[in-house]
């Protein structure tokens, strides 16, 4: 039986959180989702409920509407919120840091004023492995010190971690989940959800997709000369399903822990840009052209998480290996080559 039975899910109809909905539905969750669609489209919503059998309240509006929230936590019952509105592009953060700032903790602090006036005191935050910054060790685990950010989105990830920290501590009736996540990527088996971005993808394995499809000319591997096993970086790839239901053990867990909890979110394994790029060409049959460019600033030869802490404490692994992502990332891709809009 669920603990809890009315989730608010804020940025609910973008990537990672449609997956997350669908799982919630699934478990019996009763769900009223919150996004102002600035990166996605209700048509994810509406496949959520077609695989589901159950429709979540839909609301387009934005987190930083403090009437608007009062309004939804008053009138749904909300019992626990899953935070996941927020921009996510590195890139982007750097040219516009004050949208970053204004969404990601202006955005966070005004929803936690809402809840609590509301007595809503749970939430799950989508935090980032950006947090541990450049790490010394290559296997995070979550006591790791946090720093060395490089850039505004990573830093209002950071400064959000430390305010949920701080009300934690203010007041005892809060339960606050931070879920750092590693590299989502992949998509629901059934090949209608999956990662729509906007224009050029800033992310591996969406470009990978867009180059196999034709979409661009060559994929740009950042890096060839990291003390890796091809010299290119390695990251920890986490099935996006996997990730979803991650979410759901760490609500169940957080309702028996008050204060605040760290999970990192990964499967503990890592895999190099060359790696994916043959992975993806295996699983669809497509040959991905690529070119080897200078490094990216920002980006560290090899990290991937030590999954340990979530395993132990939220009886959660990620069970899908590289293989099953680079199926369902094709299975997506080729079935909806516009996403959403097709
Ligand atoms: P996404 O852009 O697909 O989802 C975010 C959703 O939030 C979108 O639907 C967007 O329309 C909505 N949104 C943005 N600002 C909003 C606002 N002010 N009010 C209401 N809605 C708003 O991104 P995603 O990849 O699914 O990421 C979800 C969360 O996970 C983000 O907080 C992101 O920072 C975090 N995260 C993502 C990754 C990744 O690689 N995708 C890695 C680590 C953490
Ligand atoms: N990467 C690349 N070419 C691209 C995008 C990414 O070689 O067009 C590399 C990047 O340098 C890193 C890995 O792929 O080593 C994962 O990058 P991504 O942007 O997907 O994840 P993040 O940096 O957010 O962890």
């Amino acid at each position: 039986m669920n603990a809890y039975k009315t989730v608010l899910v804020t940025g609910g109809a973008g990537y990672i959180s449609s997956h997350a909905t669908l799982a919630l539905l699934q478990a019996g969750f009763d769900l009223v989702v919150l996004d102002n669609l600035c990166n996605a489209s209700a048509e994810s919503l509406r496949r959520v409920a077609q695989l589901s059998g159950r429709a979540p309240v839909f609301v387009q509006g934005d987190i930083r509407d403090r009437a608007l929230l009062d309004h939804l936590l008053a009138q749904h019952w909300v019992q626990a919120v899953l935070h996941f509105a927020g921009p996510k592009a590195v890139g982007e953060s750097l040219a516009q840091p004050l949208s970053y700032y204004s969404n990601n903790v202006g955005g966070t602090v005004n929803l936690c004023q809402a809840m609590a006036a509301a007595s809503v005191f749970t939430l799950l935050f989508s935090s980032s492995a950006t947090v541990y910054g450049d790490s010394a060790t290559v296997s995070i685990t979550e006591d790791q010190p946090l720093g060395q950010i490089t850039n505004p989105y990573g830093r209002s990830k950071f400064m959000v971690e430390q305010l949920l920290g701080d009300i934690v501590a203010s007041d005892k009736r809060w339960r606050v989940a931070l879920l750092r996540y590693f590299n989502p990527v992949g998509a629901h088996e059934s090949g209608q959800i999956g990662e729509d971005p906007n224009g050029i993808p800033n992310n591996l394995l969406p470009f990978v997709a867009q180059v196999a499809v034709g979409q661009s000319p060559e994929l740009a591997v950042f890096g060839h000369d990291y003390p890796t096993l091809d010299g290119t970086g390695v990251s920890d790839y986490i099935h996006v399903v996997d990730l979803a239901e991650g979410h759901l053990a760490a609500l169940k867990a957080i309702y028996s822990c008050p204060g605040m909890e760290v999970w990192s979110l990964g499967t503990g394994n890592g895999y190099s840009v060359l790696q994916l790029v043959r992975a993806f060409e295996a699983a669809s049959g497509r040959h991905v052209p690529y070119r080897l460019a200078e490094r990216r600033p920002g980006d560290v030869a090899t990290c991937y998480a030590h999954p340990g802490k979530a395993a132990a404490e939220l009886n959660w692994i990620s069970k899908r290996d590289l293989h099953s992502i680079m199926r369902d990332a094709w299975r997506w891709q080729s079935q909806n080559p516009d996403g959403y809009r097709g």
